[in-house]
């Protein structure tokens, strides 16, 4: 077969998203447009604030040299200090532009932060429900992805962590807001969590790294707030990116910030740097990283989701549907009905609904739905969610 098997498992484990992407395609073709109601992709809909578009628009009639020129793989100097000032603030944590490197998007981050921390063997250590595509970017590398229970109310299970740790462990991942579960973990949480890496660093005599993937930080609700992680554990590294701050994810602009006092920290960012290049990636996009200073930390309003969220959210509870009220993200993620998590996916495909089954994400029973669809899209789709939880009853 001419083709890397590996990868092969990769395209066909982790793509329930796509796949129901597809689907979608497909049941529009047949339906229209209008009939099909499709909750399965994150791709934002709300516009990027306009100063976004007016920075692009300023950037394009300025006259400077080497304006779409490869630049240092880690980014523009002004890039970084203003993501490293960004960070100082949000953090409390005094950041440096050398703790920092732009990359194409979160994803890319990961990827590259994962070439620079695995060795052959090595394994990250994660909670479910997780982001299903986290596996692909640590076996990239030959590591392992180590999935380990949740709470209940989807709280991290630190007693199943720390089970799940041994000297192979080189990092711990965790991503709050969660997609696809909506949950922030409170500063309690993130406190214990270090004092747990502390240890088990000291037991093995490696630093484990605590990797905190945020690119829903800013997408928050109600009187929710992400707790900063540098503070709680110098080891810690966070990714993210502004696709979803932004509504930008097709633009792939984010970065890595490395804490200043992390274990090897400052080889990290060197090995990340060069990858860039053996990766492909080279540099985060030069327009990019020039639009993001100029938008100085706007975002889009995060009440246009916190309505979807509601708007959906309300009917289904009086429907009968069981599941937590997000703090956070554009996502539900709901028990499924009946139990069976792809029985149930089918059932709402009956009501031309589309939904991605929580196998995708580790954690079957559940489904997720996302909120990045129009407010008629909710309204109208509301007696297909009627009847598919009518016909599990029955
Ligand atoms: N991490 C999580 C939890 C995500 O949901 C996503 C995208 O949906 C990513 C990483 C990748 O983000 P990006 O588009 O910035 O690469």
């Amino acid at each position: 077969m001419p083709i890397a098997k590996n990868h092969l498992v990769a395209v066909f484990g982790t793509s329930l998203i796509r796949k129901m992407f597809n689907e979608g395609t497909r049941l529009k073709a047949e339906h229209g447009e209008e009939n099909v109601f499709d909750f399965s992709l994150g791709n934002p809909i709300v516009p990027p604030p306009p100063e976004f578009s007016e920075a692009i628009i300023r950037i394009m009639k300025e006259d400077i040299p080497g304006k779409h020129a490869y630049m240092t793989n880690s980014g523009y100097r002004e890039t970084r200090e203003f993501v490293a000032r960004f960070l100082t603030e949000e953090q409390g944590v005094p950041l440096h532009m050398d703790n920092i490197v732009m990359t194409c998007g979160a994803g890319a981050a990961l990827t590259l932060l994962f070439q620079a921390i695995l060795n052959v063997g090595d394994n990250v250590v994660v909670s479910i429900p997780n982001f299903v595509v986290y596996k692909t970017y640590v076996e990239n590398f030959g590591g392992e992805l180590k999935t380990v229970p949740c709470q209940e109310n989807f709280l991290l299970d630190l007693e199943a962590m720390e089970k799940a740790i041994n000297r192979k462990t080189a990092a711990v991942l965790i991503n709050s807001p969660n997609n696809p579960c909506g949950v922030i973990y409170p500063q309690e949480q993130i406190d214990a969590l270090a004092e747990l890496l502390e240890r088990k660093s000291r037991e093995y005599d490696r630093a484990i790294y605590l990797v905190s993937d945020e690119p829903y930080r800013q997408i928050v609700f109600d009187d929710y707030v992400v707790p900063p992680i540098f503070p709680s554990y110098k080891h810690s590294i966070i990714v993210s990116s502004y696709s979803k701050s932004l509504s930008i994810p097709g633009e792939r602009i984010g970065w890595t910030a490395i804490h200043p006092e992390a274990d090897e920290g400052d080889l990290i960012v060197k090995v990340m740097t060069t990858a860039t290049t053996g990766l492909g990636f080279t540099n985060a996009p030069a327009l990019m990283q020039r639009a993001i200073v100029e938008v100085n930390g706007k975002t889009v309003d995060p009440e246009i989701y916190r309505k979807k969220r509601d708007l959906l959210a309300g009917p289904l509870k009086e429907m009968g549907y069981d599941f937590i009220l997000p703090h956070g993200t554009f996502y539900i993620f709901i028990k499924a009905p009946g139990g069976d998590d792809m029985k149930f996916v089918d059932i709402l495909q009956n009501e031309l609904i589309l939904a991605v089954p929580g196998t995708g994400f580790n954690m079957p029973g559940y489904f997720r739905l996302s909120c990045c669809v129009e407010d008629d899209v909710i309204i109208r789709s509301l007696p297909g969610f009627k009847k598919a939880i009518e016909k599990t009853i029955e």
